[in-house]
């Protein structure tokens, strides 16, 4: 069985990660989604939340495992018997850290694989960071997550 951890802050969770997580599901036999608990971010949805979100998003894929973990992703990766981690590139912006990352964790564990997978065009522009950004400030992103999401940050805000 071929397993893949697909990591992040998913905050929130967009249709650009889903596009990533579609992808991966061609190349494992499973994904884990895993929130990383203790990035130093000061994230708007609460770790239960960002993780109650993925769970509904991908409610309807076989497959598919949401997780969270602490501490090193490689010790992670290791404990779930996965043999690669997925990250997603938008552009070369993201290129320079998931290389320094991928390579990190390979100095750390010589058979972590770090597989590299971009999302179809329309959503190379998108990151939780402008969505957040546009639903502070009242905008429509009804195309750019869930509606499940759509619908938590309706309630958040209020
Ligand atoms: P992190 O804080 O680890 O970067 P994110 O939730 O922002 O967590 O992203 C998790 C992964 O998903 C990263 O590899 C990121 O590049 C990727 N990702 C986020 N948004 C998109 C998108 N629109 N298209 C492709 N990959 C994306």
């Amino acid at each position: 069985m071929k397993i893949a951890i697909y990591p992040g802050t998913f905050d929130p969770v967009t249709n650009g990660h889903l596009d990533i997580l579609e992808r991966a599901l061609k190349l494992f036999d499973k994904v884990i989604i895993t929130v990383a608990r203790n990035t130093t971010k000061n994230p708007f949805f609460t770790e239960e939340e960002r993780i109650m979100l993925l769970r509904q998003v991908t409610e309807r894929y076989k497959n598919v495992e949401v997780d969270s973990f602490r501490g090193l992703l490689v010790d992670y990766v290791r404990q779930k018997k996965a043999i690669a981690v997925v990250r997603g590139l938008r552009a070369m912006t993201d290129f320079e850290y998931e290389l320094q990352m991928a390579l990190m964790n390979r100095k750390l564990d010589e058979k972590m694989e770090t597989i590299f997978l971009m999302p179809t065009e329309k959503y190379t522009y998108l990151s939780s960071n402008v969505v957040r950004e546009i639903a502070r400030l009242g905008g429509d992103v009804s195309k750019f997550v869930p509606p499940v999401v759509l619908k938590a940050f309706r309630q958040k805000n209020r």
